[in-house]
């Protein structure tokens, strides 16, 4: 059977929310495998949403798939795709993402890892995370930077996708316990398949990864296992300022937090929320209009300006 692809121009909001569209197709035999692109970065409201599908799809899935970005109207192009082993052509596309000694790769593409390399293999599919968005990028820089210092035992990876940054975390710091929560719970069960492709255990212990699904910081076993030495979080600059309190509070003292999903202007509104909260920056990535954030809890609280009165002078 050949392959079909259905390419749609989308804008950034229908993309984001597709992962919405998880079981969407579920009542098919086949459903269709979904990707998001961010074609042009000097576009950056200009998405495709491409469906790839078994056999050429009817009209009425095609309807289905049009109703997933109403902006384009039902103007989408159809192709047949010329290739007989067309499930991977759908991963062709993406290339493998090298960010500091990080390699994310698909499966088609794991010939890409040298020796030495702390690969990933991430499957595409409906959890955000391939590596390919400069959030996830500018991430996996900044834990290749923090992996330069010292250990962290003990991480939360908030808003965890694909599982993409708590793998690499692993990868990072193989003896750190770990906890990668997410709201979708696609997406957990989505990372919870990629441990098993990365041959990353499961659990509580040390050098384990536990999953669960929750909103922000509302869950018993994040509360339970914090504070972090480090906290990843590539969410959305709303959300990040909104769960702020609880999320730097999270962050043990010498501490860090990688913060993501935020675009350039709203980086002074987020640091100085978690300002507030007793966190100061330590270094930025910046990632053209996405940059990536890395904010620290100092070991003593620091005093801020001056508190003693003035003395007078005579
Ligand atoms: N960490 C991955 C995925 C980032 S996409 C990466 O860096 O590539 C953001 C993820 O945050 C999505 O999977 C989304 O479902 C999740 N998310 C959004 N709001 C959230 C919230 N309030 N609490 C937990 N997860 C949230």
């Amino acid at each position: 059977m050949s392959g079909w692809k259905y390419t749609l121009a989308a804008t950034r909001a229908e993309a984001e929310a597709l992962p919405d569209a998880a079981d969407l197709f579920d009542d098919l035999p086949s459903p269709p495998t979904l990707l998001v692109d961010e074609p042009d970065p000097d576009r950056p409201d200009d998405w495709l949403l491409a469906a790839y599908f078994d056999g050429e799809p009817t009209a009425d899935v095609l309807t289905r798939v049009e109703a997933l970005a109403p902006s384009a109207a039902g103007r989408g192009t159809l192709e047949e795709l010329p290739d007989d082993d067309w499930t991977t052509l759908s991963q062709r596309g993406l290339e493998p993402v090298r960010a500091g000694r990080f390699l994310v790769h698909t499966p088609a593409h794991a010939d890409a890892v040298r020796p030495g390399d702390w690969a990933i293999d991430i499957e595409a599919g409906l959890a955000f995370g391939t590596g390919q968005h400069a959030t996830t990028h500018g991430c996996l820089q900044a834990l290749d930077r923090l992996a330069k210092g010292r250990r962290r035992r003990n991480i939360l990876d908030l808003g965890t996708g694909s599982g993409v940054l708590a793998i690499a975390a692993a990868r990072a710091w193989p003896d750190a316990a770990i906890i990668a929560s997410d709201i979708d719970p696609v997406s957990v069960t989505v990372t919870r398949a990629n441990l098993v492709i990365n041959r990353v255990m499961r659990g509580r212990a040390a050098g384990h990864i536990e999953l669960a699904v929750a909103t922000g910081m509302a869950n018993r076993r994040i509360a339970a296992r914090g504070p972090y030495t480090l906290v990843t979080a590539n969410i959305l600059a709303g959300p990040l300022v909104a769960m702020s309190r609880e999320i730097a509070r999270a962050v043990a003292p010498g501490g860090d937090l990688i913060l993501a999903g935020l675009l350039d202007f709203q980086a002074l509104r987020v640091r100085a929320a978690y300002r507030r909260h007793g966190l100061i920056p330590k270094h930025q990535h910046p990632r053209g209009e996405w940059p990536t954030l890395v904010l620290t809890r100092p070991v003593r609280p620091a005093t801020r300006g001056t508190t003693g009165r003035r003395r007078r002078q005579v």
